[in-house]
């Protein structure tokens, strides 16, 4: 057998694990003695809009033609719809020949890595990053590199972007909101990062190709703004999802959009079409293809995230927890309250809550706090999170320490 392979089959991610564990628990000692944050599994139903289409597509479509194969790169009127709302609301250049239907941002990713990258290449993220991009990288023949961002902003830090960049780097995989720490990269940095990755495809006369992972480019609070990255940066690949802004995770449904004035735009739109033959995807789903291209511009009720968000924040920072304010997604990155993050999830187990450690985001001393779970969870959960900070001896312990500043406990 292939040992990569039976590997990344047998050793479970840490999320799964401890999602795992809280099952077997919840099921022993009551569901309501378990308060897992482990899974970014959306919380609330998909808006109203999704059960009518898939209602209305069901009865009044052709069955033969609703479920059967469409072209490997998507219906074509899927793709006029998507390109269409593309450029409409993003003022940007897009068109149904530069977009490729796929099964969610998990597809989107290894199969845009997959067109870009050759054997020995690299790719380049930010810490912290989506756990699964290092087998996305590796099965594209590449290898991740993972640069440190701003502690105090998790903001990324192109000083070390610049020095790290080399031949062998295709790509510059960035994910904004972000998973874990919830941050939004701003305009400035995005124009600094764009900048840079001209400067260095000039150098270097190849393109250094920035792939943007999108899944919760929708799930942003207080009108924070997402810069949409083909305005700023020609080379540029979205790969995006509907899985959390639509809450379908399980359906699987997201594309690829490459930009098509990069260049040799062409060439990268076949190499993705070939990358999803290669690794045998066939077409999204067509239910769900034909679901996206009329949903267009709708989104979950993102108020239920907002709040939870607040008051974790507030209650958090207030028993002296330190996290940089998320703009968006659904994740709090907090930093733990000892140096070894592991340990300190063991001891939250204790107190019913299942808190995944940063070590696999590439951040050592944080843990994910996954808030997209029912508001009255959130709150039942507080007292023991204060608990928690309390056993440490929180010197902030019952007061409030400035918001967002990292490295004052
Ligand atoms: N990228 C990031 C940052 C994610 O958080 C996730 C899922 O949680 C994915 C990609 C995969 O998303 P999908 O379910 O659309 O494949």
């Amino acid at each position: 057998m292939n040992e990569r392979m039976y590997e990344l089959g047998s050793r479970r991610s840490v999320i799964r694990e401890i999602f795992e564990y809280g099952r077997a628990r919840a099921a022993r000692e009551g569901a309501d003695k378990v308060f897992d944050f482990s899974l970014g599994n959306p919380s609330v139903p998909p808006p109203a809009i999704v059960k009518e289409t898939l209602l209305s597509l069901l009865r009044e479509e052709d069955e033969t033609a609703l479920h059967g194969y469409t072209s490997a790169q998507g219906d074509l009127a899927v793709r006029e719809a998507v390109a269409g709302y593309i450029a409409a609301k993003h003022g940007v250049k897009a068109d149904p020949d530069h977009l490729y239907m796929t099964c969610g941002a998990a597809a989107s990713l290894t199969i845009t890595l997959s067109a870009i990258c050759n054997a020995g290449d690299e790719v380049i993220t930010f810490a912290p990053f989506f756990t699964e991009y290092k087998v996305f990288a590796e099965t594209a023949g590449a290898s991740l590199t993972a640069l440190p961002s701003d502690p105090q902003t998790f903001q990324p830090d192109l000083e070390k972007l610049d020095g790290a960049i080399g031949e062998r780097t295709a790509a510059v995989l960035i994910n904004s909101p972000n998973n874990p720490s919830g941050v939004v990269y701003g305009e400035e940095t995005i124009r600094r990062l764009a900048a840079l990755l001209e400067k260095k495809s000039r150098e270097r006369g190849k393109p250094v190709w920035l792939v943007t992972d999108e899944p919760y480019r929708e799930l942003v609070y207080g009108g924070v703004k997402v810069p949409y990255l083909t305005a700023y940066y020609q080379n540029t690949v979205v790969c995006y999802s509907y899985s959390k802004s639509l809450s379908l995770p399980g359906e699987r449904i997201g594309y690829i959009f490459v930009n098509p004035d990069a260049e040799g735009a062409r060439r990268l739109y076949l190499a993705v079409c070939g990358a999803g033959r290669a690794l045998g995807y066939v077409c999204a789903p067509s239910l769900f293809q034909k679901m996206a291209a009329r949903c267009q511009g709708a989104v979950s009720d993102l108020s239920v995230y907002e709040k939870n968000r607040n008051t974790l924040l507030s209650a958090l920072t207030s028993y002296g927890y330190a996290c940089v304010p998320p703009d968006g997604a659904f994740y709090l990155f907090v930093k733990a309250l000892e140096e070894d993050a592991f340990a300190f999830c063991e001891r939250a187990k204790g107190y019913g809550l299942l808190l995944v450690p940063g070590d696999d985001f590439g951040c050592k001393g944080y843990v994910r706090i996954a808030y997209c779970v029912p508001p009255e969870k959130i709150e039942r959960s507080l007292p023991y999170f204060q608990q928690l900070a309390a056993s440490y001896g929180s010197p902030f312990h019952g007061k409030r320490p400035s918001r967002g500043v990292m490295g004052t406990i």
